[in-house]
C-alpha cells in the first residue's frame, strides 16, 4: 500500500492497458494447464509492471496498408506521435512500392520510364537484388509478369499454358537490373515486384523510427511479419505464435529480443483448380508455385528485409537447400514447418522455440552447423 516514501499507485486505467497489450502477445498453444499457468503468470506480471512506478504507457494503432491488416504498438518515449510518423513512414512506402498504384514510383519504373529514384526504393532495391545473387535467383524481384500470368495480382486466377509460362521466363532475371547510384534501368519487358521484401523492409524502418522516439519497446505485426523493438515491457523477450499452415491455431512459440519473424507459405493467397493448389510463390526456375514439400517457413533475424526476403527465397529451396543455405550465413535463423506437420529448425533458436501437441507427435529436427 501506499505510504510515506513509496509512489501511489497509478490509476487503475493504467494498469488494464498495460494487461491488454501483455495479452495479446500471449499466443502460447499448448496444454490447458500450462496455458492457465502461463496466463496467471502474465496476469500476475502484467499488474506488477503496470504497478511499478517506471512502467511505460502502451500506444497502439491498426492500419489496413499494403493489401493486408496492420497493428503497431509501442512502449515509452513520444510513443503517441511515434504511432502518427509510422502509420504516415508505411503509406509513404506503400505510395512508392506499390506496383498496382498507377503514381507509384515502381509503377513508373514498370513501364519503362526513367524514375530518379527516393532514397527509400534505392535502399529496398539494392537489399533485395543482393538477395536476389545470394540466394541464386531463388528470390527473384523480376518475377512480376510471370505472378501476373497466374492472377495473383488482381485474383483472376488462371493456369498459364507453357508456352505463355515460358515466354515470361525470358524476362525474369534479375541480373538483367541495372541499379546505378539513383538511376535504375529495366530492359523491355522486365518487370519488378516487390512483395516478397517490402513489408520486411517496412518493419525495419519502423523500428528505427520507435528507436529514435525513444521508446523503450515496440511491436509491430504486417500482415503475418512481426517485428519487435527490444524486449517486451515487463523485460521479458516477445513471445511470437508461428501460424499453423493447417489450422486456425498456433503451431509454435519463438521468444525475441530486436528482432523480426516473418513467415511465407502458401495458405493464405492461393487458389485451386482440378484438386491442384496453386500458391502465390513462384519458382523463378519453372514459373510454377514452389512446391518443395514446405508448408510454411518463419525466418528470424534482426534485419526485416532479410527474414522477408529468405522467408520467400527458402520455401522456394525447400529443405535441404536452405539447410546448406543458412550454414553459408549467420545472420538468420528459421523454422520450417513441413506439409506432413514435421517441424524444422536451425540451431541458433533451439533455446527460445517451443511447438504445441504431444511430446514425440510431431517429427522435430534441429539443424546444426
Ligand atoms: P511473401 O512470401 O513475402 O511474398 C510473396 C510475394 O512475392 C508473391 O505474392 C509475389 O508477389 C512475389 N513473389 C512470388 N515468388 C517470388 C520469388 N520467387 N521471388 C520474389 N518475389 C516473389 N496486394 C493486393 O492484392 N493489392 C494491393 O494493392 C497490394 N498492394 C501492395 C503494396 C505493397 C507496397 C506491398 C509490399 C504489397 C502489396 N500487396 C497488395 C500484397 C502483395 O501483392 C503480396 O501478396 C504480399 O506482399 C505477399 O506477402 P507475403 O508475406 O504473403 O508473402
Ligand atoms: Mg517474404
Amino acid at each position: 500500500a501506499p505510504g510515506p516514501g513509496r509512489p501511489a499507485l497509478p490509476p487503475r486505467a493504467g494498469c488494464i492497458m498495460i494487461l491488454h497489450g501483455r495479452l495479446k502477445n500471449w499466443y502460447v498453444k499448448e496444454s490447458p494447464m500450462k496455458r492457465l499457468r502461463l496466463t496467471s503468470a502474465a496476469l500476475a506480471l502484467a499488474l506488477f509492471a503496470a504497478c511499478a512506478p517506471s512502467s511505460p504507457e502502451e500506444y497502439s494503432a491498426t492500419l489496413l496498408a499494403m493489401d493486408t491488416a496492420m497493428t503497431l504498438t509501442a512502449y515509452g518515449g513520444q510513443g503517441e506521435a511515434a504511432l502518427a510518423d509510422a502509420q504516415d513512414l508505411i503509406l509513404d512506402l506503400e505510395g512508392l512500392l506499390s506496383t498496382t498504384d498507377q503514381n507509384s514510383e515502381l509503377y513508373a519504373l514498370n513501364q519503362g520510364e526513367a524514375v530518379a529514384l527516393s532514397s527509400s526504393t534505392r535502399e529496398v532495391l539494392e537489399e533485395a537484388l543482393a538477395l536476389c545473387q545470394d540466394t541464386g535467383g531463388a528470390l527473384d524481384i523480376t518475377i512480376y509478369p510471370v505472378v501476373r500470368a497466374w492472377g495473383f495480382t488482381t485474383g483472376q486466377y488462371q493456369v498459364p499454358d507453357d508456352d505463355a509460362l515460358s515466354a515470361l521466363l525470358e524476362r525474369v532475371d534479375y541480373a538483367q537490373v541495372q541499379l546505378t547510384g539513383d538511376t535504375l534501368t529495366l530492359p523491355e519487358g522486365v518487370q519488378i515486384d516487390l512483395g516478397a521484401v517490402a513489408k520486411g523492409y517496412t518493419g525495419d524502418r519502423l523500428m528505427e523510427l520507435f528507436r529514435q522516439a525513444g521508446a523503450a519497446s515496440a511491436y509491430v505485426n504486417l500482415g503475418g511479419n512481426v517485428q519487435v523493438l527490444g524486449s517486451s515491457p515487463d523485460g521479458d523477450p516477445w513471445r511470437i505464435g508461428i501460424r499453423d499452415p493447417e489450422g486456425e491455431d498456433y503451431a509454435a512459440v519463438v521468444e525475441v529480443t530486436d528482432q523480426a519473424v516473418v513467415t511465407s507459405g502458401a495458405y493464405e493467397r492461393y487458389f485451386e483448380q482440378d484438386g491442384v493448389r496453386y500458391g502465390h510463390i513462384i519458382d523463378p526456375s519453372t514459373g510454377y508455385p514452389a512446391d518443395s514439400g514446405l508448408a510454411s517457413v518463419t525466418i528470424v533475424s534482426p534485419s526485416g528485409t532479410l527474414a522477408d526476403a529468405l522467408s520467400t527465397a527458402l520455401f522456394v529451396m525447400g529443405p535441404d537447400r536452405a539447410a546448406e543455405y543458412w550454414r553459408g550465413r549467420d545472420d538468420f535463423d528459421f523454422i520450417l514447418i513441413g506439409k506432413d506437420g514435421s517441424i524444422t529448425i536451425s540451431e541458433g533458436i533451439e533455446d527460445s522455440f517451443s511447438f504445441s501437441g504431444e511430446q514425440g507427435s510431431v517429427a522435430f529436427e534441429v539443424v546444426r552447423r
